[in-house]
This record gives structure tokens, sequence and C-alpha cells, in this order.
């Protein structure tokens, strides 16, 4: 299987892209993973992609990765690896940071708090072989549909999807803590106009969700690599309450998923409307 997704609209673009990089819930076979599959589907955006879908009716670039984040995960620097995962030293200096440290690097240590995912040391040509293979594909596809919008349109903005646990846990700053319907962040706005990021909040408050900005998540890798609102690149992230659209520990959709899938629409309307002005 491809690495990753790419669904252009039918009609006239817009300088929208979309992109859903922990959707993907197809598992290479030499992932050689100790733990239970729906253990590791916990850190899974599942259905993300799917909630929106919008962008491609609207006009805008929809961009999903295939492979599951906790393989190798594109929202982390290249050397955000934890050294005491490999089996021999990696050949360039590694900077583990704070995701590592959670067990949540560039690749996965931890499936849930106190269950690790691996049982053995990983060699360091396979984890080579993922950012080649998967990581790399998955951001150069993304910036050359980024490069593309801001060449066309002088201006590109850039919506990167997620969803989040209802109640965090161990592996965040937030244990036991109650999140917020949606999440939006541009990294204290550094990766994105604030008014473009206060927009996209307003567009969901409208139907009574509470939304906040910057909290619980600030933005990550991805966001903080294409972001730059001073040359009218602007990233931002949303994260979805899981509970809202699916049943958290099954993984499939609720009652409640269509509608919220239509808000997400809705609010991708807004965005088409003020991009094309
Ligand atoms: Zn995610």
């Amino acid at each position: 299987m491809e690495p990753y997704q790419l669904l252009y609209p039918q009609d006239a673009l817009i300088p929208l892209v979309v992109d859903s990089p922990h959707s993907g819930e197809w598992y290479p076979d030499d992932f050689g993973f100790a733990c239970r599959k729906d253990q590791l589907a916990q850190s899974c955006d599942t259905l993300v992609h799917d909630l929106f879908m919008g962008t491609i009716v609207m006009g805008g670039t929809l961009l999903y990765a295939n492979f599951p984040r906790c393989y190798i995960d594109t929202n982390r620097a290249v050397d955000d690896i934890d050294p005491e995962m490999l089996a021999e030293p990696w050949p360039t200096p590694l900077k583990p940071g704070q995701k590592s440290g959670f067990g949540m690097g560039l690749i996965r240590k931890m499936a849930l708090p106190d269950v690790p995912v691996y049982g053995r040391k990983l060699s360091v040509a396979e984890v080579k072989r993922r950012i080649d293979y998967y990581y790399m594909p998955y951001h150069e596809a993304l910036k050359a549909e980024l490069d593309q919008c801001h060449q066309e349109a002088g201006v590109v903005l850039h919506i990167n999807a997620h969803s989040m646990k209802s109640v965090g846990n161990e592996m965040g700053t937030d244990p036991g803590q109650k999140r917020p319907d949606f999440c939006i962040s541009d990294y204290r706005g550094t990766t994105s106009a604030s008014s473009l990021t206060e927009f996209a909040a307003d567009q969901l408050r409208r139907f009574g969700y509470d939304v906040r900005i910057n909290d619980p998540y600030l933005g990550a890798e991805i966001i903080r690599r294409y972001g730059r609102p001073a040359d009218g690149r602007h990233s931002i992230q949303i994260e979805i309450n899981r509970a809202l659209y699916m049943n958290e520990e099954y993984r499939t959709p609720i009652g409640r998923y269509t509608e919220v899938k239509q808000h997400i629409t809705y609010m991708l309307m807004g965005i088409r409307d003020l991009l094309t002005g």
C-alpha cells in the first residue's frame, strides 16, 4: 500500500490543504510490535480523515497517512528518537524531546502507560527505512501541496487535523483532566495569524462546542515546520475530542458522528468563504 492518500477537489482549487497524519490503520508487515493491536489503536486518530472529507467538496486538498502513527510519527522531528529503543548507536546526534520522554517520540515506545509497544530493541536500519519510505514521502507530499497553493494564490491555509483522548493520561501534561470539544493550536500565534485561528474556533463555537486555543496543546512538528504567517503560510492544528464522535474503547462511530462531520464541513465552508472572499 502507498504510504498516504492525496485527494483533490473536482472543481476549482482553493488554497486550503488539510492533512491527517495519524488516522492510518494499515500496519506494515515489518512493524514487529509486541503489545495487542487494540492497545496500539488507542493512539490512532481514528476516522479523522473522514471527518474532514468536506475539504475536497470545498475545493481544498486532503492528505492522509495510511500507516499508523505508532509505526512512525510524522508529527515529530526526525531526530526525536529515544536512544534506549535502539539496538545500536544512531550515526548522528539525537534530540529526544518531551514527547520521547512520554514514550511517544518519532518511534512510539509506549502504546499506553505501562504498555510498551516492543519486546525488543530496534535496529538503526529499520528505523531509517521507516523514515525513508513513510516519514519523508508524507512530508514531501504535504510540502508540495502547500508550495503549489502558495505559489498560485500567494497565501495558503493549512489545517493539521487530529483527535485527542477525552481525558488526558500519564503520557501527557494533563493526566486526569477532561479535555474540551476542540483544541485549536497555532503555537502561541507563531504558525498562523491569530485572526485565522480565532476565525476557525468561532466557526465551531457557533454550534455550541467548547473550543480552546493552545490548551491543552500548542501544536507540534507539522505546524511548526510549515507555518510561516509572515509569508502568507498559515498552519493550525485542530484536535477533536474523540468522545464527540466515537466509542473510544471500540473505535467505532457513535450516533452523533454525522452531525459532528457536518459541523466540521460548515467550518470548512466558512474558511472557504473567507479565502475566496
Ligand atoms: Zn494526532
